[in-house]
C-alpha cells in the first residue's frame, strides 16, 4: 500500500474507532440461545415499538401490495405522494414534508447538512444516543445538559452553553425519561437557540402536544417524525421531518439521497396512513394500559417507577438491576437496560405491551422483587 494510504488508513480507522457505537439491543437470538428460550413465547418489550396493532392487519395490507408492485423499478411518485398525506394529516403545506430512511437517517441527514465548519451540538442528559453518534462523525463536538432531578429541562444552562451550538437535540417526549417538557419552555429554546432546533416527536403521538404547526412560524425547527413507534411499522424504515419550505427544499432537493426509502415501505406507510383512526384507537388503548401499568409497577417493590407521556416507562430497580435483569431473561422478558439515569441506580426501559403480555411481566417482577 501506498505509505501514505496507510499511515492515513490507520488514523482514519482509529478514529472511527473510537466512537461511540449505538447499543443496538444484544442480539435477541443469542440471548434466548443463552437461556434456552422458545424465541416464540418471548415477551420483547425493549425497543418501543407498538404492539397493539395487528400483525395479521400489516400483513394482509403487505400480501396485497406485493402483487401491485413491480419490483424491477425504483419509486416512482410514491414519495411525494406520501409527502402530500402526511402533510393533509398534519393540516400543513406538502412543501414542509420530507420523507426519509426512518428517523435515524433524516438525523443523520441533519448533522451532515448543517454540521458544516466548526460547530458543536447541544442535547440533554439523558436522550437518545443516535444524535451524539451522528455528530461525532462530522467532527462535532457533542455537549450533553443534564435534565434536572425532576426530568425538567434546564434551559438557563442550555442557552448558556450553547453559544458555538448549530444544533440543538430535544427528543419530545424524551427516550428514555419518557416525559414531554413544558410547551412555554420549548418556545423559548427555538427563539433564543443560535441555530437549528430539532424537536424529535418520534413518540409525540402518546404524548400531550405536539408541534408541527409552529414549523409555520419557526424557519430554525424541524420537526422529526416516524412511522416506527405509533404507526407499527419499525421494520420498514420510514421517517419524515416537517419544516419550513425554505429548510425543505434544499434538504430534500440537495441533500436527500435520489430514493432514500423502498416503493413497498412507501405505500405500507400510505396504507397505514389510511388508517388513521385504527392507529389513534390503539395509542388510546395504549394509554390506558400505560396508567394501569403504572398503578400496578407502583405496587411492586420498585425503587421508582416514572411517569410516562410515552409507550415506555421508565422503572429504577436499584443496585440488583443485573441480576433482576437476568432473572427476567431467564423467563423470556427483554426489557430495555439504561444503567443509571442521573441520581437513579439501576434503571429499565419498559415498553407498553399489551394486557396479557404485562400481566406476565407483573407476574414475574413481583416473583422476584417482593
Ligand atoms: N428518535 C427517538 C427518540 C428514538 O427513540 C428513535 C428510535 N428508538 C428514533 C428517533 C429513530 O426511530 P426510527 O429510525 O425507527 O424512525
Amino acid at each position: 500500500m501506498n505509505p501514505i494510504a496507510e499511515a492515513w488508513l490507520v488514523k482514519t480507522l482509529d478514529k472511527i474507532n473510537s466512537l461511540q457505537s449505538y447499543n443496538k439491543t444484544e442480539s435477541i437470538k443469542r440471548i434466548s440461545k443463552k437461556y434456552n428460550l422458545n424465541l416464540k413465547k418471548c415477551i420483547i418489550l425493549d425497543s418501543n415499538e407498538n404492539m397493539f396493532l395487528s400483525k395479521n392487519l400489516l400483513s394482509f395490507f403487505a400480501q396485497k401490495l406485493s402483487k401491485e408492485i413491480d419490483f424491477r423499478l425504483y419509486p416512482e411518485e410514491e414519495l411525494s405522494t406520501l409527502e402530500s398525506s402526511i402533510a393533509k394529516y398534519l393540516k400543513l403545506s406538502s412543501q414542509c414534508v420530507m420523507v426519509g430512511c426512518g428517523g435515524d437517517q433524516l438525523i443523520d441527514l441533519i448533522t451532515k447538512t448543517f454540521l458544516i465548519g466548526k460547530s458543536n451540538v447541544i442535547s440533554i442528559l439523558p436522550t437518545f444516543s443516535f444524535y451524539r453518534i451522528s455528530s461525532e462523525i462530522v467532527n462535532a463536538k457533542y455537549l450533553q445538559v443534564p435534565l434536572n432531578l425532576d426530568f425538567t429541562l434546564n434551559l438557563n444552562k442550555i442557552l448558556k452553553m450553547s453559544k458555538n451550538s448549530r444544533i440543538c437535540f430535544i427528543a419530545s417526549p424524551n427516550n428514555p425519561t419518557a416525559n414531554q417538557f413544558k410547551k412555554e419552555q420549548i418556545e423559548l429554546l427555538i427563539e433564543s437557540f443560535p441555530g437549528m432546533v430539532i424537536l424529535d416527536e418520534a413518540y409525540v403521538e402518546y404524548g400531550n402536544y405536539n408541534a408541527s404547526k409552529w414549523v409555520n412560524k419557526y424557519e430554525n425547527l424541524i420537526v422529526l417524525r416516524t412511522f416506527s413507534k405509533a404507526f407499527g411499522l419499525a421494520g420498514l424504515r420510514v421517517g419524515y421531518i416537517v419544516a419550513n419550505p425554505k429548510i425543505i427544499k434544499p434538504l430534500s432537493r440537495k441533500v436527500q439521497f435520489p430514493f432514500p426509502v423502498s416503493t413497498f415501505s412507501l405505500k405500507m406507510a400510505l396504507e397505514i396512513l389510511k388508517k388513521k383512526d385504527l392507529v389513534q384507537s390503539s395509542v388510546k388503548t395504549l394509554k390506558i394500559e400505560r396508567k394501569w401499568l403504572i398503578e400496578e409497577l407502583n405496587k411492586l417493590n420498585l425503587k421508582k417507577v416514572f411517569h410516562s407521556d410515552s409507550n415506555f416507562i421508565l422503572i429504577q430497580i436499584g443496585k440488583n438491576l443485573e441480576k433482576v435483569q437476568s432473572r427476567l431473561l431467564q423467563r423470556g422478558i427483554f426489557l430495555r437496560h439504561i444503567g443509571n439515569v442521573l441520581n437513579y441506580e439501576g434503571c429499565l426501559r419498559y415498553t407498553v405491551g399489551t394486557h396479557e403480555m404485562n400481566e406476565y411481566v407483573l407476574d414475574t417482577l413481583r416473583n422476584i422483587v417482593n
